[in-house]
């Protein structure tokens, strides 16, 4: 095996220990993936790098250079379909993990041996342990079961350690509700979004979920944010914790999970939990965005990532766009030297918009929508109405003239190319010439009304 890291000495390592750890790791990394990836040896003979300059961390930092994703998907597409980064042959390859989304920006594909499907279980283990799961509890996942890596991380978790994982994706909610009580559930895997539409559909069945569900252990929600406050709330409605988990499918396993401390959210009220990164499975950098160079604790940056002990498919520096604060580990008065972020607060540089736990890229839409010369104009609107259900509306401002059958066939159209390139339905509407604001920044063209949706949803349930 490859390294000890769900080892109780690995999550309890000082800061120094890390530092030594992480150099040892970073350095054997170098030297297997400079012997058996293409891609990495053309990168870093480019930058004038070999392995053996990188003595210190520091070394590693300012002389290894950083990747993005357009990388990766330049390299797939010049070696199909695994790209030169692929650093075992293709026999040990034994499941695929491709980014959501098929659009135009690119699925990245990564490839996973048997000890990548070990590693990509062991953040959620530790997740799953750490909320006091045990062999024999049930676990539902709401996420879908496909080639994302999300719901499999979780999956492979609970197998090793003898959760029963019902993976309930495809069922519609109330159908998802009717397994949960059959088989009693004890923790659930959702969404910010899903638990509270799960929370008004169980409302709508005549269920209190407190009382339905007396043996939910515990809730664990990722790939969203949520306002201040919002998870005290479920966690009356659902009478149960609920936690937070960061996860990257670049990264091969969950990044990290909340710790019980809870602090001030300041302004407005409210409280944030401390969410501390893995460390011993992943070096996490933050960087500013323009400049590239190290951000101190406290001030904004871009997360770098490098995971430690990926075979197939090796990330080493990758810029994953998510805007972030870390704060030292050891400011968290619950005990972890892990370095941490706030959760439910992760934004993007770029204008990716994460949409019932899919990437979406503004980008996808316009250039689906602008190949039709009848379209003026469009905005895009995310939200959710006051009884949890996630709605994606684009709205169109036709140009002068064009006949109402064109419109029609036309919205449909584009209805369904944006669902088969983004796999998010987005409902198309019409609205009349000159009521959207016209911008020069993409971005701009789309609204995410979420957070104000969740607090409604609350409201709702309190009536
Ligand atoms: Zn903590």
């Amino acid at each position: 095996m490859f390294c000890d890291f769900a080892s109780p000495k690995a999550v309890t390592m000082t800061r120094e220990e890390l530092r030594e750890y992480h150099l040892y790791h970073l350095q054997r990394l170098l030297e297997r993936v400079y012997a058996n990836s293409a891609f990495y040896r053309k990168l870093w003979a480019n930058a004038g790098l070999h392995p053996e300059h990188i003595k210190t961390l520091d070394d590693f930092t300012r002389l290894v250079p950083m990747v993005t994703k357009q990388d990766f998907l330049a390299d797939q597409n010049s070696s199909p379909p695994y790209g030169q980064r692929l650093a075992v042959s293709e026999e040990e390859i034994c499941q695929v993990h491709l980014t959501s989304g098929t659009s135009g920006i690119g699925q990245e594909v990564y490839a996973l041996t048997r000890d990548d499907i070990s590693l990509e279980a062991q953040g959620w283990v530790i997740h799953l342990r750490s909320i006091g799961l045990k062999p024999g509890d049930v676990s539902i996942v709401t996420w879908p079961v496909a080639t994302m890596a999300a719901a499999l991380n979780v999956y492979e978790a609970c197998r090793e350690i003898g959760v029963n994982a019902f993976l309930v994706g495809i069922y519609d909610g109330e159908t998802k509700i009717k397994l949960m009580q059959r088989f009693d559930m004890n923790h659930l895997v959702a969404t910010p979004t899903y638990v509270s539409r799960l929370a008004v559909l169980c409302q709508e069945m005549g269920l209190n979920p407190s009382q339905a569900f007396g043996n939910l252990k515990a809730i664990s929600v990722a790939a969203e944010s949520y306002p201040a406050n919002w998870l005290e709330e479920m966690e009356a409605v659902w009478g149960c914790p609920i936690h937070d988990v960061y996860g990257s499918t670049q990264n091969a396993t969950a990044l990290g999970m909340t710790c019980q401390t809870r602090r001030s959210a300041g302004e407005g009220g409210g409280t944030r939990r401390n969410m501390h990164l893995f460390e011993h499975l992943t070096f996490v950098e933050a960087i500013d965005y323009e400049s590239g160079e190290p951000v101190s604790y406290g001030a904004e940056g871009e997360l770098v990532l490098t995971p430690l002990f990926r075979q197939a498919t090796p990330v080493i520096r990758f810029r994953t766009g998510d805007k972030v604060i870390l704060y030292p580990g050891q400011t968290c008065s619950c005990g972890s030297q892990f370095d941490f972020l706030e959760a439910g607060t992760i934004a993007r540089f770029d204008d990716m918009i994460k949409i019932k736990a899919a990437n979406v890229w503004p980008q996808t839409v316009d250039d689906i929508i602008f190949s039709y010369k009848e379209v003026e104009e469009y905005n895009g609107v995310v939200s959710i109405d006051e009884k949890g259900r996630e709605n994606v509306r684009v709205l169109l401002e036709f140009r002068d003239g064009v006949p109402e059958g064109t419109k029609a066939s036309l919205m449909k159209q584009v209805g369904e190319r944006i669902r088969q390139k983004t796999q998010v339905t987005m409902i198309v509407e019409e609205v009349p010439r000159g009521t959207l604001e016209r911008t020069l920044f993409k971005s701009r063209r789309w609204v995410d009304r979420r957070q104000e949706g969740l607090r409604q949803v609350v409201r709702y349930l309190e009536k």
